[in-house]
């Protein structure tokens, strides 16, 4: 308002006012000047008005089109799960009733687990989606991936849309998610196809950015950049559809979700990049990814913590199998972890809670590893345990796990975390890491 006054033009503003008895109330101010038919300034024209209702109204219209976004996007979850779950439950139906076909029950066991695994898909979208997903970032190199994953894009842009590959040679690595990384150009491509319904091409370029110049135009920190861009000749998009694709839930398409752009840039942000987009209607759509360079100091630090070597190192002297204690308090994960780490020649203790816990590691239980969940409802958390632990027995490696980054505030960096849901693979790769055993 001042500046306004000052430049002597005419000023509009919404101010959160109090009445004397401290009650809020929303006052629209309009000021304008008056000028003499010289341009002299004569006074200035002043009014407002309490519009508090009108602003509820809109408060509450806003709020109702959210919840029913979040229902449709909750039916649709509800929807694809239970699919899924049908899929898993009628696969082990199966194999339970083949027990003496091995090779039939291995084809339905194989099912549920694909189905499984597309399920934890689903769920690892909405995180990254909600920016609460734990990526779990390496070096990668960007051609690399994008050579590897063409096929896939392939397949998923049709007969009618020609893939192009633009590579830059040399590019640098940069500390990224892979998996996620797919996800989003997925998500890019299919928006890319979507805008060419009578085909066309779609170009995938790697390029380096550095330079004050060109970092400052894309409001980057100093450093190394890898630019992965999409562009297609698809029907672009009006100014008012570019402002507002990243956000949740806008979609211009009868079946669409609203949420690719979102989760795209969703990652970005994580990874310490930017996305930036343009469009142009009837000409077509860029859009550009830039994550740092791994060597630029900019990236993500690696998740990793070292194993306890020294401790690690005792027990294979002595030769005798390490003990994981495996802490969770859902009975049917906890077998299956224990199954896990039984099968591959682990001595497994469990406990049901952190108490329980506590009370093997006091009770001078041989204990080389603990696996502990993190939410356990009733008792203490994981984190309590881990905490507890360290004071106790300090030389003790823990391997903490957790399906949602919100449950370690700020924890993140002096934890070594897996990410739920993990396969066997990675539980053992991570077990024996911790244990100082990589190989
Ligand atoms: P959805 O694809 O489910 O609609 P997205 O978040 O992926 O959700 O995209 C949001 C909207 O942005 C789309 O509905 C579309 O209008 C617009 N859009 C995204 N990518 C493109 C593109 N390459 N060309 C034209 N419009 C696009
Ligand atoms: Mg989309």
């Amino acid at each position: 308002m001042r500046q306004a006054l000052k430049e002597q033009r005419a000023v509009a503003v919404d101010l959160l006012n109090y009445k004397a008895d401290g009650t809020p109330f929303w006052n629209a101010l309009y000021i304008g000047p008056i000028f003499d038919q010289d341009g002299q300034l004569l006074y200035y024209f002043a009014s407002q008005m309490d519009i508090t209702e009108r602003r509820q109204t809109q408060e509450s219209y806003l709020q109702a089109q959210k919840m029913e976004a979040i229902g449709q996007l909750t039916a649709g979850m509800a929807h694809d799960f239970n699919n899924l779950l049908q899929v898993i439950n009628g696969n082990l139906e199966v194999a339970t009733l083949s027990l003496d076909d091995p090779d039939a029950a291995r084809v339905a066991i194989d099912r549920a687990q694909r189905a499984a695994m597309r399920a934890g898909k689903l769920t690892q979208q909405l995180l990254t989606f909600a920016r609460k997903q734990r990526l779990e970032p390496k070096h990668v190199n960007i051609n690399n991936l994008v050579v590897e994953f063409s096929e896939m894009l392939v397949r998923t842009l049709g007969e009618r849309i020609d893939l192009r590959l633009d590579l830059r040679p040399g590019l640098p690595v940069s500390n990224l998610d892979a998996t996620h990384l797919e996800m989003a150009l997925l998500n890019v491509l299919i928006n890319a196809r979507d805008a060419m319904p009578d085909g066309g091409e779609v170009t995938v370029a790697t390029a380096i950015v550095r330079g004050e110049d060109r970092l400052k135009k894309h409001g980057l920190p100093h450093g190394t950049y890898i630019d992965l861009c999409i562009i297609d000749e698809g029907k672009g998009m009006t100014p008012e559809v570019l402002r507002r694709a990243t956000e949740p839930f806008f979609t211009t398409k009868g079946p669409g979700t609203g949420l690719g752009l979102a989760m795209v840039h969703g990652f970005v942000q994580q990874s310490q990049g930017r996305l930036e987009i343009d469009s142009t209607p009837g000409k077509g759509t860029t859009v550009r990814m830039l994550f740092p360079a791994a060597d630029s100091g900019i990236g993500l630090g690696s998740t990793q913590q070292p194993g306890n070597d020294a401790h690690a190192g005792e027990q294979d002297l002595a030769g005798a199998k390490p003990c994981v204690l495996v802490v969770e308090d859902n009975d049917d994960v906890r077998e299956l972890a224990e199954s896990v780490l039984a099968m591959s020649g682990y001595g497994v203790l469990s406990a049901a809670s952190g108490e329980q816990a506590l009370h093997l590691l006091e009770g001078g239980a041989r204990i080389d590893l603990l696996f502990t969940d993190v939410i356990m409802p009733g008792g203490m958390t994981g984190l309590e345990l881990a905490d507890q632990v360290r004071t106790t027995h300090p030389r003790l490696p823990v391997l903490v796990t957790t399906g949602y980054m919100d449950e370690l505030p700020g924890r993140g960096r002096d934890l070594n975390i897996l990410a739920k849901p993990y396969k066997h693979e990675d539980l053992l790769a991570r077990v024996e890491a911790a244990l100082g055993r990589e190989k």
